[in-house]
């Protein structure tokens, strides 16, 4: 592993508002909060948190709008999204910035992950006028027809968490606002920066006062998001326990909802896999590529007994030459994490780990970097094999940049070690046999399963996991459905 501190870029940090309606508020009930910048440390710019009376404020401006906005010709809807994603376009390099500053992810991969905002937002822009229902019967005997409508909601919660702030917001407020719904969005406390620009562009673009409005928040804001009785349904990405406090609070109104949440996908190597390919892909997604911060990364490695010490060498010589440093400097992959919580969490997961009889092939501890970077949360790229599958690494979800790495006899073995989680978000293999790879992903449990390599987050393909992994799907057809109702009439 290389460590890496050079940085020519802006470091100043924009300002924060409260976005309801046509106002941009400065100030909010519930206070501030002292965001800290995880590549140092120290506390970088204070943000204003909504309490109730600016949720109250919000809802009740997204409820106004939504009367004309569900009336809204469904091609100028596609416009204002479409002008959206070309605003988003023109500001990728500010995207890069803020994301950088938001959560330290290095400038190159927020520019990837501000490809494919653009790619959503466009990709929903398109749907906006496609919406179609169907004619449920022809005239049957006694007479009757039948056919269906589909409706918008109302007003929608986005609440939204911090490993991807432009991407979560990108993958929820295009589909919602083009099936006709208008929203209150909370984005992660911990990433205000690249909401703020969202807002700044949905004004420029031109969008309705009302339709979209942004409030930077907490928990609690995010609480009483949910328990708004004229918020009709809410989507979420984050944790599990945060999404089982929603599904509570939703229960007694029998509030719908969208969960994204997180997972422990399994990547099983084949013994006929491209094992360059395999490794590379395999130990980059998991303790390079945002630290390890990503829902659906392939957090633990199955490897066929065969070539597991084959395996084993190229992982951690792959490892130890991801490049982890200044977020903002040229040639840094992995960031920091994104505080001190999360770094002494992931610190006591893998003492756990050694306790549990893991073996640590390399990383393991802190990285300390020189000079500003000094208090940065910096982590080693972390992999442990010889991992017990009901362990707690094998079993939990780490959200950090540590690969757990086990070995299995043969498919049955790999799929019933696979599915022994309570998890279900994504699912990876790698074999050259194409058969096996279309039988094992038909077997594993999960929410997609990418063969050989394949992207993640395509936007015209549904994504969203099973169990622990959330409900509900985003991307492609599902994704607007979930932002649309059915209605079935019947003429007599
Ligand atoms: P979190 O659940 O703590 O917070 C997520 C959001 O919920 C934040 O905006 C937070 O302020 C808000 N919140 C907290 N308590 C709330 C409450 N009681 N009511 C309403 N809102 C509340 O999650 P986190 O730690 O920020 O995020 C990490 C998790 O997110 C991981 O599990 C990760 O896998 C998951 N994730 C999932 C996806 C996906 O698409 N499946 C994508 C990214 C991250």
């Amino acid at each position: 592993m290389s460590t890496s501190t050079e940085t020519t870029v802006d470091l100043s940090r924009p300002e924060v508002h409260l976005h309801i309606g046509s106002e941009r508020l400065s100030e909010g009930s519930a206070g501030s909060f002292e965001h800290v910048n995880p590549a140092t440390g120290t506390v970088d710019k204070v943000i204003p948190l909504a309490g109730p009376a600016e949720v109250e404020r919000a809802v009740n401006a997204a409820a106004a709008a939504f009367e004309s906005w569900k009336r809204t010709a469904p091609a100028e809807r596609a416009r204002l999204l479409h002008r959206l994603a070309d605003l988003i376009e023109e500001n990728a390099g500010e995207f890069g910035r803020r994301g950088a500053m938001d959560n330290g992810t290095p400038l190159g991969t927020v520019a990837s992950l501000t490809g494919k905002s653009i790619a959503w937002t466009r990709y929903y822009a398109g749907w906006a006028d496609k919406i179609t229902a169907e004619v449920t019967s022809t005239l049957t005997a006694d007479g009757e027809l039948g056919y269906t409508l589909r409706q918008p909601y109302g007003v929608i919660g986005i609440i939204i968490t911090w490993n991807g702030p432009l991407i979560s917001l990108a993958m929820k407020i295009p589909p919602a606002v083009a099936a006709g719904n208008t929203v209150v969005v909370k984005p992660s406390e911990l990433t205000p920066f690249s909401a703020e620009l969202f807002a700044d562009l949905v004004e420029q673009a031109g969008f309705p006062p009302g339709v979209i409005n942004i409030l930077p928040g907490d928990a609690a804001s995010g609480a009483a998001l949910v328990e708004h009785p004229a918020v009709k349904k809410i989507s979420f990405t984050g944790g599990p326990v945060t999404a089982s406090k929603i599904l509570t609070a939703c229960a007694p109104t029998m509030k719908p909802v969208v969960l994204e949440l997180g997972g422990k996908s399994a990547n099983i190597l084949f013994e006929d896999a491209d094992l360059t390919a395999a490794c590379g892909f395999g130990t980059i997604m998991s303790v390079g590529a945002m630290s390890g911060q990503g829902c659906a990364f392939p957090t633990r490695m199955l490897v066929q007994e065969s070539i597991y010490d084959q395996v084993l060498a190229m992982v951690e010589a792959i490892a130890e030459q991801i490049v982890v440093g200044d977020p903002f400097a040229e040639g840094t992959f992995a960031g920091p994490v994104v505080n001190r919580a999360a770094l002494e969490r992931i610190q006591d997961v893998i003492a756990k780990a050694k306790a549990d009889g893991a073996r640590l092939v390399t990383g393991g501890g802190p990285l300390q970097l020189p000079g500003e970077l000094a208090g940065g949360f910096f982590l080693q790229p972390t992999v442990f094999a010889d991992v017990d599958p009901a362990s707690e690494l094998a079993q939990h979800e780490v959200f950090g940049p540590v690969l757990a790495i086990t070995p299995f006899r043969d498919e049955a073995h790999a799929l019933e070690i696979a599915n022994s989680t309570r998890y279900g978000l994504s699912g990876y293999v790698h074999t050259q046999d194409l058969k096996r790879g279309l039988r094992v992903a038909e077997e594993l449990v999960t929410g997609e399963v990418l063969i050989n390599g394949a992207a993640n987050l395509p936007v015209n393909r549904p994504f969203g996991g099973l169990g622990l992994s959330g409900l509900g799907k985003e991307g492609g057809r599902a994704g607007i459905e979930e932002f649309l109702f059915t209605k079935g009439i019947g003429i007599a």
